[in-house]
């Protein structure tokens, strides 16, 4: 089966590369198109001089459905995987429907005005794949993603009853320069700019912007870290199709980096509000973006861990139960096998691995889907074999410190 990626930055690069790896048994064909194609050339350049496989390349604007549609019907792919922008989605899932093709993707659609990370527009999309006999696969990256199949893993493994669930995102790595963010600036800082949001029982509690935090001691050898409460797509789905009462989700940011922000909100330079200099219209959160290094620039001098998990309460047999389920990626191992650090890494290989999932039939559906609504047991199975290994304790009280009781964050 054909596999079309669009998107080349270093998420892209990391599912081009694993993908390449299942070339000649499940994917007969990869091409990976974005607007610059010369990203592909260098990245499908890079992939075969790593492992002797070639890709195709190509130019798209993934804005535009017509020129997509094109492209999707000159290379006849059966999976088309967004890893551009979530501003791209719709238009993407457009022309899969007009073309027939299955879709995946990692983030949820983001209006360029409205940084809202809301499913709504994607999920009203369901009942046309449906008819249509594809399936789109939403949010096949780590968190949403692997943190979405973590859970639908402890609900059938583990758990008769979840009471909560808080999402822990760690990035140790250490890139040496004052200020950068692991993956695209613009919508990184969209997404860390937005009020604190987490589900209580039957609606949402919202804090201030990086009002709550606390301290937790991630495993191996990562050691405490400030975490803080960030919303994240995932919740909004796990809290409609999973039974919990509560699910938070918490992001390490260091002082330095918190400096930075606070002074570039202070003077203007996160607002996506666009203004006029010299009769040219531009965003300053564009214009941010344009001068912060590029993310992919991070991959040779990051050094360090990842630590993504979720800590799960609930009970099983009667009893109080606590599972921690997690993965650790180091970013030069990440870089070493591909070229990429470990948050492009930890994104791009659950996305190959959702794709592997469609076209071997394990998760197949015509609609639109999220990731805890498939059996986890073969993406997680897949997802160690490809490079995130991941790892189940019961609750240590000495490691984690996280009760959920306090703080009643937000709570109204
Ligand atoms: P980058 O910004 O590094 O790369 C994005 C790529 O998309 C670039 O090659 C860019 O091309 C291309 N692109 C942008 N607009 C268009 C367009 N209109 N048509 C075609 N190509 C376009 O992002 P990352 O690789 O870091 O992230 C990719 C995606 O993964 C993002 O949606 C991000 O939100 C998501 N993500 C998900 C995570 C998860 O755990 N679920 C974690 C991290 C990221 P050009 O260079 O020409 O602009």
């Amino acid at each position: 089966m054909k596999v079309l990626i669009v998107g080349a930055g270093g998420v892209g690069r990391v599912a081009a590369c694993k993908l390449a790896g299942m070339l000649g048994y499940c994917v007969s064909d990869i091409m990976l198109a974005s607007r610059t194609e010369s990203k592909c050339q260098a990245i499908a350049e890079d992939i075969r001089s790593r492992t002797g496989r070639d890709i195709h390349t190509a130019q798209v604007d993934a804005d535009h459905v017509p020129e997509l549609t094109r492209l999707i019907k000159d290379f006849e792919p059966s999976v088309v995987v967004n890893l551009a922008l979530p501003y791209q989605d719709l238009t993407i899932m457009d022309a899969c429907l007009e073309t027939g093709v299955h879709y995946v993707d990692t983030a949820n659609y983001e209006p360029r005005d409205n940084p809202k990370f809301e499913y709504h527009w994607q999920w009203a999309y369901h009942e046309r794949f449906e008819n249509a006999g594809i399936m789109a696969l939403l949010g096949s990256g780590f968190d949403p993603g692997v943190t979405n199949t973590f859970c639908a893993h402890a609900a059938k493994h583990r758990f008769d009853r979840i009471d909560t669930i808080d999402i822990i995102d760690c990035n140790a790595g250490d890139h040496g320069l004052p200020f950068a963010t692991n993956f695209n600036p613009e919508i990184n800082i969209r997404e860390i700019t937005q009020p604190g949001r987490w589900w209580n029982v039957t609606d949402w509690a919202e804090v201030a912007p990086m009002s709550v935090s606390q301290s937790f001691d991630f495993p191996e050898g990562i050691g405490p870290k400030d975490i803080y409460l960030l919303y994240h797509e995932e919740m909004e789905s796990l809290s409609k199709h999973l039974d919990i009462q509560k699910i938070r989700f918490w992001m390490t940011f260091s002082e330095s980096y918190l400096t930075h922000l606070r002074v570039l909100e202070n003077v203007g330079m996160t607002s996506i509000e666009p203004i006029t200099i010299d009769g040219t219209e531009i965003a300053p959160l564009e214009f941010l973006k344009a001068v912060l290094p590029d993310p992919a620039s991070l991959g040779p001098l990051t050094k360090g861990k990842t630590c993504i998990g979720c800590l799960i309460r609930g009970e099983k047999d009667g009893k109080p139960t606590t599972h921690y389920i997690y993965n650790t990626c180091d970013h030069q191992a990440a870089y070493a096998e591909t070229g990429a650090q470990a948050i492009s890494y930890t994104t791009g290989v659950p996305a190959a691995v959702g794709t592997k999932m469609i076209i071997e039939g394990h998760w197949m559906k015509p609609g639109v889907w999220n990731m805890e609504q498939f059996d986890p047991d073969p993406f997680l199975k897949e997802l160690a074999i490809q490079g995130l290994p991941w790892v189940e304790t019961a609750y240590d009280p000495e490691l984690l410190t996280i009760h959920p009781e306090q703080p009643s964050v937000g709570a109204p």
